[in-house]
C-alpha cells in the first residue's frame, strides 16, 4: 500500500471538526475587522520567493519545493503566503479596487523541514495582510486580530511578544553592532550559527542550542539602535496595545528569520509542557502559534508602488492542537429514518429527502436491514430522533417519532412529520 508522504497528513473526521471550527472563527473575525479574502495559487514562480522571502533565508536556502515544469519554468510550491499576497495586490492594483487594502487568505504551505510535533512539510496558514498604511495604530490592529483570534478560540496561556527591528536607515547600524559583538565568539557557536553568521546573522537570535545561549544573551538589542522615527513608531504601537488592554512583552530575540521585516515584529507563543497545558494540547518545541510584522520595502522590491505593509501568519495545525479539547463536537444527525419492509423503504427514502431539504441532518440505512440493526445504528450515531415507518404506520398514514434521549414515542401524521421534527429541534 502507498502511504502519505513524510511530513504530510490526512485530516480525518474527529479532527476535521476542529479545523472547521478554527476556519469559521478566523473567517468571521477577519470579516468583522474589515479584511476580505484573497485566494492565490499554491504554485508560483520560484523567483517570487527568492526575491520576496529572501535568498539568505533558511526557507529559500534549504526548504523550498522547487522544480522545473514541463515548459521549462522554475516553479515553487509556496512556502509562505506574503509574497503571493503582495504579488496579487500589485498585479491587480488592489489599492484602487478595494476600499481598504486589508486582505486575508487560508491554505496549505510547503517547506522541506524535519517533521516533528507541530512542524510538517505541508502545513496550513491563516494569513492576514494590510497594505498602504503607516500608522502604528494599524500595527496594533493587526496584532489585535491575532490576539482576538487566540482569545475567541479559547486558547489559554498565550504569550504575545513584540520587538522592533528598525528600518533601512537604522537596521544596518544594528547589524554592524551585532557583527562586532559576535567577533571571535562566532567560532564557539554551533555549526548552524556559524553559517548564519556569514549569510544572515539575525538568525542567530533564533538558535536554541543550549551551549550558544550565554553568547547570544550578550548580543546587542535591536531596540537600542532604532532611529528617532522608528522609536516613536514602536512607542505608538505599545501605547495602542495598552489602550486596548492587550498584554505584551518585549523579546529582544524576536528578529524573525525573513529578510523583509522592518520595524514591528511580533509572535504569539502557545503553552509548552511546562505551562501545564491543561485544556488543549501542549505544543512542544514548536510553540509559536503565529508570527508577523511590518515589511515596508517589500511591495516596492517586488515591482509595485512604494507602499508599506504589515501582516501575520498563524499556523493552523498549531491552533487546532492548542484548541481546548471540548470546544467542538462532531456533527450528530437530528433524525434517522428507520423503515421496515419494501413499501416503507420507498416512503422512508421520500421522507429522508424531505427532511434534508427542510434543513435537518438526516440519515437512513439505505441498504435494507433489520429493525434492530437500524435502531442500533441510530443509537450509535447519537441521533436526536428516529422516525419509524413500518406496515402499521403506512396503513394509518403515520410515522412513529422516537425521542432517543427519553425513549418517548409519538405517532405523528405522515404529512406533518417534517414540521413536527423541526419544531422539536427548535
Ligand atoms: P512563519 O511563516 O515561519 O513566520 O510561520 C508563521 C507560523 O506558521 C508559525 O508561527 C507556525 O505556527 C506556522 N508554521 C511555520 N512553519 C510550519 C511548519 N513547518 N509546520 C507547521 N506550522 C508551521
Amino acid at each position: 500500500m502507498i502511504h502519505a508522504l513524510r511530513g504530510t497528513r490526512d485530516i480525518l473526521p474527529g479532527e476535521v471538526e476542529r479545523w472547521q471550527h478554527v476556519e469559521r472563527v478566523a473567517r468571521a473575525l477577519c470579516e468583522r475587522y474589515g479584511y476580505v479574502e484573497v485566494r492565490t495559487p499554491i504554485i508560483e514562480r520560484e523567483e517570487l520567493f527568492v526575491k520576496g522571502t529572501g535568498a539568505a533565508t533558511d526557507i529559500v536556502h534549504k526548504e523550498m519545493y522547487s522544480f522545473t515544469d514541463k515548459g521549462g519554468d522554475r516553479v515553487t510550491l509556496r512556502p509562505e503566503a506574503t509574497p503571493s499576497m503582495v504579488r496579487a495586490y500589485v498585479e491587480h492594483t488592489l489599492e484602487q479596487t478595494l476600499a481598504a487594502a486589508k486582505i486575508y487568505a487560508m491554505g496549505p504551505m510547503f517547506r522541506y523541514e524535519r517533521p516533528q510535533k507541530g512542524r510538517y512539510r505541508q502545513f496550513h496558514q491563516l494569513d492576514v495582510e494590510v497594505f498602504g498604511l503607516n500608522d502604528p495604530a494599524i500595527d496594533a490592529e493587526v496584532i489585535d486580530v491575532a490576539w482576538t483570534l487566540i482569545e475567541e478560540l479559547g486558547i489559554r496561556h498565550a504569550d504575545l511578544v513584540i520587538n522592533s527591528v528598525g528600518c533601512r536607515e537604522c537596521r544596518p547600524v544594528f547589524m554592524k553592532a551585532l557583527v562586532e559583538a559576535l567577533g571571535d565568539d562566532v567560532s564557539k557557536l554551533c555549526s548552524d550559527c556559524q553559517r548564519r553568521a556569514t549569510i544572515n546573522p539575525l538568525r542567530i537570535y533564533d538558535c536554541k542550542v543550549p551551549a550558544d545561549q550565554p553568547i547570544i544573551d550578550r548580543l546587542p538589542h535591536a531596540i537600542d539602535y532604532l532611529c528617532e522615527a522608528c522609536r516613536t513608531h514602536f512607542a505608538g504601537v505599545q501605547a495602542q496595545l495598552d489602550a486596548w488592554n492587550i498584554p505584551w512583552r518585549i523579546s529582544h530575540r524576536l528578529v524573525r528569520g525573513l529578510d523583509y521585516y522592518t520595524r514591528t515584529t511580533f509572535e504569539i507563543l502557545g503553552a509548552t509542557a511546562s505551562d501545564g497545558g491543561d485544556e488543549g494540547e501542549t505544543l512542544g518545541a514548536q510553540n509559536a502559534l503565529l508570527g508577523g510584522g511590518r515589511y515596508d520595502g517589500l511591495v516596492k522590491d517586488l515591482g509595485g508602488p512604494d507602499r508599506p505593509g504589515i501582516g501575520f501568519a498563524a499556523g493552523m495545525e498549531r491552533l487546532v492542537l492548542a484548541l481546548p479539547h471540548d470546544v467542538v463536537a462532531a456533527v450528530k444527525p437530528s433524525a434517522v429514518v428507520v423503515a421496515i419492509g419494501e413499501d416503507a423503504r420507498a416512503d422512508g427514502l421520500r421522507l429522508l429527502r424531505e427532511l434534508r431539504r427542510a434543513g435537518c441532518i438526516a440519515h437512513m440505512e439505505v441498504e435494507a436491514r433489520s429493525l434492530r440493526a437500524q435502531m442500533k445504528r441510530a443509537d450509535r450515531v447519537q441521533a436526536r430522533f428516529t422516525l419509524i415507518i413500518g406496515g402499521d404506520e403506512l396503513a394509518k398514514g403515520e410515522v412513529t417519532v422516537r425521542n432517543m434521549a427519553t425513549g418517548e414515542q409519538t405517532a405523528v401524521a405522515r404529512k406533518a412529520v417534517v414540521a413536527h421534527v423541526r419544531q422539536q429541534l427548535a
